[in-house]
């Protein structure tokens, strides 16, 4: 089960895109929704949508 990279959510098999960058690594998306607000620089943790973990604050 994939997990979306925007918004963490896991996607059934096939229901999501996955995009692959020019670096080799991976991403997934559950829905053109995610994508769009990824292209749009919007951070997944300010989205009340999504359910990206909050980094720890660097000391
Ligand atoms: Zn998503």
């Amino acid at each position: 089960m994939p997990t979306c990279s925007y918004c963490g959510k896991t996607a059934a098999m096939g229901s999501g895109l996955r995009l692959f960058k020019k670096d080799g690594t991976s991403l997934y998306y559950c829905s053109r929704k995610c994508i769009r607000n990824h292209d749009m620089g919007r951070n997944p943790r300010r989205m009340k949508w999504t359910r990206a973990p909050a980094k720890p604050k660097k000391k």
